[in-house]
């Protein structure tokens, strides 16, 4: 049914893949040449075979303080065993309290309610639905259109979807998308940024499109505009500088809601808590997860300016304001892990970290240009994307190939199509960097 490569480690039983329908991967591929990782420590995965993977992606964007963390797996133990679930609605436990509150330290001020959720994909649900729950109570109900952006990946509820601007996430679905939405041009612009050093200089200019959009259907109908500040999933694209503020100057001049999604540049990786307070631009909410309680448990959280909590919270004591939530919203377990992750957030100064370690990477990714096919090569903060040309066997295919290569010889790098994504825990050392290059380096070359 699958093929095993390789020495076996006699320890591990290989598992009956039949029956695991897995999520955005090629089943069939998959099954026939597995991937399957036991164990966890610091920088490195463990494959079934025994064989050590440096972790250049956190995971899925998650794991920022790295694997096997002491502090969060005796939190989650010790959580468990005193309160392993409690009821989050008309009732309440204080570790979910407690961890708002700390949460509110490090978002943006004026940005200091929490919603609990337990994935991204949630988290943009519950932000879309505040956004109409607001202008309803602001007495503003006709504005109910939401702006997303080309290639934004929101998730995959079907809010997220439809503001999400992957076309490949939108087709099968696309007669029951949202009605009442529209996309901004996406900001990716090689023939004019090619192996820009940060944020590109040049694209300034599609934030315009904002206001062509809101002279089309008038402001009043309008809820929010969302957008990832850096768009990580379609292969981390960069805003030109200057764009998100103009986004911001656009929506407030009309009252129209700005939505960050931060679920991947939330806590730490850009070398700030958030984009927001890297780039100084202060949406209206704030959406994340992943990282958040680096990974270990489901969780994500909308972070909600006071504003909109405050006008939500009309009417008479006993009435509920806001129709929705989730079983789960604020888990004991979940809120204990996410309690002791921002603690070693705190204790190792990871964000500033990220930051001493930006132009280290910023090098290293870079020295890559040059390596046949390599059309550019994109970062910030802890995060670079190395976009190659296409091969001709068609979309992907390099892509899938390099990361396949580097995965068989000891990295986990992500790949979009052809691009190459990195995201290392933010513990990661000078010589890991290296050692990532050079992993991807080799695969390039091998790959051809
Ligand atoms: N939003 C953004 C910006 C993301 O990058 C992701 C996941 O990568 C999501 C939302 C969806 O998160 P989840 O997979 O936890 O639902």
């Amino acid at each position: 049914e699958y093929q095993q490569n390789g020495t076996s480690d006699s320890s591990q039983t290989w598992p009956n893949m039949a029956h695991f329908w897995m999520p955005f991967t090629a089943n069939k591929q998959f099954k026939a040449n597995p991937r399957l990782l036991v164990s966890a420590q610091g920088m490195y995965y463990t494959d079934i075979e025994g064989n050590k993977i440096l972790d250049a992606t956190a995971g899925l964007w998650c794991c920022n303080a790295g694997h096997g963390r002491q502090e969060i797996s005796e939190a989650v133990s010790k959580q468990i065993s005193q309160l392993d679930f409690a009821p989050s609605f008309q009732m309440g436990h204080p570790l979910a309290f407690e961890l708002a509150d700390k949460l509110c330290q490090l978002s943006p001020d004026g940005l200091e309610k929490v919603f609990f959720t337990n994935s991204g994909s949630e988290s943009v649900d519950t932000a879309l639905k505040m956004a109409l729950c607001y202008h309803r109570a602001n007495g503003q109900a006709t504005r109910t259109r939401f702006i997303g952006r080309e290639l934004g990946y929101h998730g995959v509820g079907f809010g997220g979807i439809s503001v999400g601007g992957i076309g490949n996430n939108r087709k099968t679905f696309s007669q029951q998308l949202l009605q009442g939405v529209d996309h901004l041009p996406h900001t990716l612009d090689i023939a004019n940024n090619a192996f820009s050093h940060g944020l590109p200089p040049h694209g300034l200019d599609k934030a315009e499109v904002l206001e062509q959009l809101i002279t089309l259907h008038g402001a009043e109908n309008i809820a929010a505009v969302i957008v990832e500040p850096m768009s990580g999933s379609a292969g981390v694209i960069l805003p030109a500088d200057g764009y998100l503020k103009r986004l911001r100057e656009i929506t407030h001049k009309h009252g129209i809601l700005l939505i960050f999604d931060e679920v991947i540049t939330g806590f730490g990786r850009l070398g700030a808590a958030f984009a927001s307070e890297r780039w100084q631009v202060t949406p209206d909410m704030i959406t994340t997860a992943k990282a958040i309680n680096n990974g270990a448990i489901p969780m994500g959280a909308v972070f909600v300016s006071n504003t909109i909590h405050d006008t939500c919270m009309h009417g008479p004591d006993e009435l509920i304001e806001f129709f929705h939530g989730y079983t789960y919203s604020g888990h004991p377990v979940a809120a204990a892990s996410a309690l002791a992750t921002l603690s070693i957030y705190e204790n190792e100064q990871l964000f500033d970290r990220a930051k001493g370690l930006e132009l280290y990477f910023e090098q290293a990714v870079h020295s890559l240009k040059g390596l046949p096919n390599v059309i550019d090569i994109r970062n910030t903060g802890l995060v670079a994307g190395i976009q190659l040309a296409p091969s001709d066997k068609g979309v992907g295919k390099r892509g899938y190939a390099i990361f396949d290569h580097c995965f068989r010889q000891g990295a986990l790098v992500r790949a979009t199509a052809d691009i190459i994504a990195l995201s290392p825990p933010l513990i990661v050392e000078k010589s890991q960097i290296d050692d990532m290059v050079n992993h991807i380096s080799d695969a390039i070359n091998a790959v051809g």
